[in-house]
């Protein structure tokens, strides 16, 4: 298997000043749970935007804005995707061109570009190494109406709904529909089927070298001598192929010798929008299907397609896990089903717990009511008594 490799962004190294590339294992960023694209689908973003409208307003009004807010604003977007943990120049980037679009939204009388540039000075965070850019105002993202972050919440939608048309199985109707004519319906909704690619990505295939090579060749790296008889013997090779391998080519097949697999398919990843349409295309060819858990709520994969609950601890359960609940429930359904009796007493007790949740009836007549109430649905499936009367009982 090749290695597959995701560049995500640039990094100043903090010692020297040099700006690299950032590279990162794809399982870092698309886990084969895809619990990073489901955490961002369902991230709650009005908690990055907090900070930065309080930021924002400090600013509109003439105050030292707070740096602290900035950075709660950073965390935010690194709690969000792991995207902006790993290369935080992505977060810092990010919230730099949108303050651009911010300033240009509600500045427009400021036509001088020193004006913007002195006004964007005030807002950027020091993290960025395009703190102070010429062209901060060209990679401006607009800011809306109603969300600073309109950027994000537009993406939310999009992938939502990109995830809702072919991967989400929650919708029976949905789900029996093969995995074409679900790409078809999005496509249809997202681009009214005109050609206009998804999305691009740009893809780099190499070999690295082994770890012996590697080593061997910085030996060599100034022996021009010594590649000088590899190229020539190359050459005579090439014309006569059927010849003995010359030994500068047997040398380097040597520290070719383990079971390295170096090929590496490096993805180019342009922003965060590339890298979420990248992963849902991915899971589409894959055919990964997702599904709401009937509890919980959250985005989940089921192992098989009958599964409706996750195997998460599940909200306000002291540490059940929501395949519990389910099973529960399950049970329950069944047992209401074949079980008339028990469907009774089960209605009759919820009732009984909303009416002490309303305040009209207490806890301790409750507490003594359930067990003779326990006691007769025992005696209405032995047969001692009567379906009906049972059920009168139970209304008083
Ligand atoms: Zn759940």
């Amino acid at each position: 298997m090749p290695k597959n490799i995701l560049s995500i962004g640039l990094e100043e190294d903090p010692q020297f000043g040099d700006v690299d590339p950032v590279y990162v294992n794809m399982d870092r960023l698309i886990p084969p749970n895809h619990s990073c694209l489901l955490q961002f689908v369902e991230y709650d973003l009005s908690k990055a935007e907090k900070p930065l409208i309080e930021y924002l307003s400090c600013i509109d009004s003439g105050k030292e804005p707070r740096k602290q807010l900035l950075l709660t604003a950073i965390s935010e977007l690194q709690q969000m995707h792991p995207y902006f943990l790993i290369c935080r120049e992505n977060a810092a980037f990010l919230l730099n061109c949108i303050f651009a679009g911010y300033i240009t939204r509600h500045c427009s009388d400021m036509d001088e570009l020193e004006q913007k540039n002195l006004f964007m000075k005030l807002c950027v965070s020091d993290y960025s190494i395009f703190t102070d850019p010429d062209n901060i105002f060209d990679n401006k993202i607009d800011s809306g109406e109603d969300h600073i972050l309109d950027y994000l919440y537009n993406l939310q939608y999009d992938i939502r709904l990109w995830v809702m048309l072919t991967l989400d199985d929650t919708n029976p109707e949905l789900a029996r529909l093969d995995r074409q004519r679900r790409s078809v319906l999005y496509s249809h909704v997202a681009m009214k089927n005109e050609y206009n690619p998804v999305f691009s990505i740009e893809v780099e295939f190499s070999t690295s070298m082994p770890k012996k090579l590697k080593a061997k060749s910085a030996e060599w790296d100034f022996n021009e001598d010594l590649y000088d008889q590899l190229y020539k013997d190359l050459n005579v090779l090439m014309w006569d192929p059927e010849a003995n391998l010359p030994k500068s080519l047997t040398d380097l097949i040597k520290l070719t010798k383990g079971n390295e697999d170096c090929d590496v398919i490096t993805y180019q990843i342009r922003d965060f929008t590339c890298l979420l349409e990248y992963e849902i295309h991915r899971m589409v060819l894959d055919g990964i299907h997702v599904k709401r858990c009937r509890n919980c709520h959250r985005y989940f994969i089921p192992e098989r397609s009958n599964i409706e609950y996750c195997s998460r601890v599940a909200p306000n359960s002291n540490g059940k896990l929501c395949s519990e609940i389910g099973r529960f429930r399950v049970y329950g359904k069944k047992a209401r089903e074949s079980d008339p009796a028990y469907a009774m007493f089960n209605r009759a007790y919820r009732a009984r717990l909303e009416k002490i949740r309303r305040g009209t009836m207490t806890r301790e007549f409750y507490d003594k009511w359930r067990p003779i109430a326990e006691q007769k649905l025992e005696e209405v499936r032995q047969g001692k008594m009567d379906l009906d009367a049972f059920d009168e009982w139970l209304k008083m």
